[in-house]
């Protein structure tokens, strides 16, 4: 699209962010919060009606206190506080005599500063809305496509369009651009972005319903959990699963499909009666399909250009791994970008997005979600419960630790990445332990001060040091070299007892993403070498 023909520019912002869902919106108010001016564009005006990503991490919470808005995200909640995100996990239907409850991220929780909470997507969306309109360097436009992108060494130039108004078109110029445009991104395809993954060739159905009559039925056999998955023989590991929305009759179900089934030649109440192993009352309020896939793209970013959320990695809904690592996107994202547009960040810390980040999605699409697929299609079809009663229980029971592990692997860390001081032979993966020790590429972990509150709580905007029994001296280097450089850096110290010496290290240097850049017990031969390094500039 030639944007210099009939269209004038516009609007000069420092980033464009394209795709206005919780990723493209979470972006905007973590940049709005960095002092970074932004104009978010974003087609729907209204806000959807599928529940889509319920499950929230803890981190994902982490987050939304860094926003300001945890308070105003955890009262959206619609199911009660005391209902785990966890679920049960059945045999071909859920009357069966086989099933297992299965493990949630409650499991993980004393890692983390925030607990994990579960609501419908929109729900999110809406408080993320709400805390960007209270940006003013935030300018949101609902209602407008993006229809091109276009960069060279002076910036990007976005061509949008004012579809829900007038039609009126308009060029945007930016520093920077971010597609958050979802599955069928057009930034990443402008930008010539490619994608690998796997296509599991497997249409699957997405029903939202309402039945009090389903929750009757699940509330008399099992304690009230977040979802209900069933794994059959005949679906090779795919699953078949009820999520509830809220406690009294609003559901959703996935469950794999015939590749030919439309709205109208299926039975669709048949197949939620056959999965829940009795018939109910229900009505539908929405019918769709999606494709099994999962999608990485192969690049992060291509100069001026940047993607995140589904539009550099889709999935299905397996696991709460979309919508989390879509903003765990934005938050590795925004402060490099702010600390680039700044002038304290170098290029290497920029292009360390794309490492740290990529890899972690690599590897949680191929083993987490595809090999996991095939793992339990293999046990699934192991053993006939009637005719092996013995052998089924204990793959059974395998199948069960295995839901418990994957909660517990699942540690995303930077180990390799070229913008901290990883341990040798360090990768960057999806794949972890969880630990209180502080290690260089990993999440820290909260503990409190002696004043009361938590580390959590006396991070600064930009980088921080927790500096633990040590003296002057041992601080001085790393404010002088942050001074010079104009990163910014707080100090907080603090005695090394009272929990604080779990991070098995007196001194901590934690990033604007609570990761941890670097560790000693004393100051470094070369603060400004470890200052330069975390901050991309070497
Ligand atoms: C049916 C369905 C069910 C799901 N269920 C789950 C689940 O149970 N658990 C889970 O973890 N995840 C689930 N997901 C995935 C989760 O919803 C996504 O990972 C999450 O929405 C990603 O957010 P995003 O902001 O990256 O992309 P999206 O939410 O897709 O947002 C992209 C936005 O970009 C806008 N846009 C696109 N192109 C343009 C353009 N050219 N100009 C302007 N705007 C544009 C779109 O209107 C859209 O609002 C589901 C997804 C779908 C589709």
């Amino acid at each position: 699209m030639d944007m210099h023909g009939s269209l004038t520019l516009n609007k000069r912002a420092q980033v464009i962010i394209v795709g206005g869902g919780p990723v493209g919106v979470g972006l905007a108010v973590d940049l709005g919060m960095r002092g970074v001016s932004c104009v978010l564009v974003e087609r729907r005006v209204g806000m959807h009606k599928i529940p889509r990503g319920q499950n929230l991490t803890q981190r994902t919470l982490e987050r939304f206190f860094f926003w300001g808005c945890v308070d105003e995200l955890r009262a959206a909640r619609l199911l009660p506080p005391e209902v785990p995100a966890a679920g049960i996990t059945a045999y071909e239907s859920l009357v069966s005599e086989h099933w297992h409850a299965f493990a949630g991220r409650e499991a993980v929780g004393q890692y983390y500063f925030q607990k994990n909470d579960r609501m419908p997507q929109y729900l999110l969306e809406g408080v993320l809305r709400r805390r960007m309109e209270k940006l003013p360097l935030v300018e949101p436009r609902f209602g407008w496509v993006a229809r091109g992108v276009e960069q060279d060494a002076s910036g990007v130039r976005v061509a949008v369009e004012n579809e829900a108004g007038d039609g009126a078109g308009e060029v945007l110029e930016a520093d920077y651009v971010v597609g958050c445009d979802g599955g069928h991104s057009i930034v990443r395809e402008l930008a010539g972005i490619k994608r690998g993954g796997s296509d599991f060739d497997q249409v699957m159905l997405l029903t939202v319903f309402r039945s009090r009559e389903l929750s009757e039925g699940l509330n008399a056999r099992y304690p009230m959990c977040s979802t209900y998955r069933v794994l059959s023989p005949e679906l090779n590991g795919y699953w078949q699963f009820f999520g509830r929305i809220d406690p009294d009759e609003g559901w959703f179900f996935h469950s794999p499909v015939p590749s030919d089934t439309t709205r109208e030649n299926f039975d669709f109440a048949a197949l939620l009666h056959k999965v829940a192993g009795f018939k109910f009352a229900c009505e539908f309020d929405h019918v769709g399909f999606w494709d099994l896939r999962v999608a990485v793209a192969e690049e992060y970013r291509k100069g001026r250009v940047l993607i995140a959320g589904d539009a550099a990695h889709s999935h299905p809904p397996y696991g709460g791994f979309g919508l989390n690592n879509g903003l765990e996107d934005a938050a590795n994202l925004g402060w490099k970008l702010a600390a680039r547009l700044q002038g304290w960040g170098g290029e290497t810390l920029l292009d360390s997005y794309d490492d740290e980040r990529r890899a972690v999605f690599k590897q949680i699409g191929e083993e987490f979600i595809a090999e996991r697929v095939k793992w339990e299609g293999e046990m699934i079809n192991r053993h006939d419960p009637v005719r092996e009663p013995e052998a089924f229980r204990a793959t059974w029971a395998a199948l069960k630790s295995d839901s418990a592990s994957i909660i517990l692997n699942y540690e995303p860390n930077y180990e390799a990445s070229a913008v901290l001081f990883g341990p040798p032979g360090g990768v960057n993966a999806a794949r972890g332990e969880y630990m209180f020790k502080a290690r260089a590429g990993h999440h820290i972990a909260p503990r409190a001060l002696a004043c009361g509150r938590n580390v959590f709580e006396a991070f600064g905007d930009g980088f921080t040091l927790l500096a633990f029994g040590v003296d002057d001296a041992a601080v001085a280097p790393f404010v002088e070299a942050a001074r010079a450089r104009k990163i910014p850096l707080k100090v907080v110290r603090d005695e090394y007892s009272g929990g604080r010496e779990d991070y098995e290290a007196r001194l901590v240097l934690v990033r604007p993403d609570q990761y941890v850049a670097w560790t000693g017990d004393a100051a470094p031969a070369d603060a400004d070498a470890v200052m330069r390094k975390v901050a991309g500039v070497d």
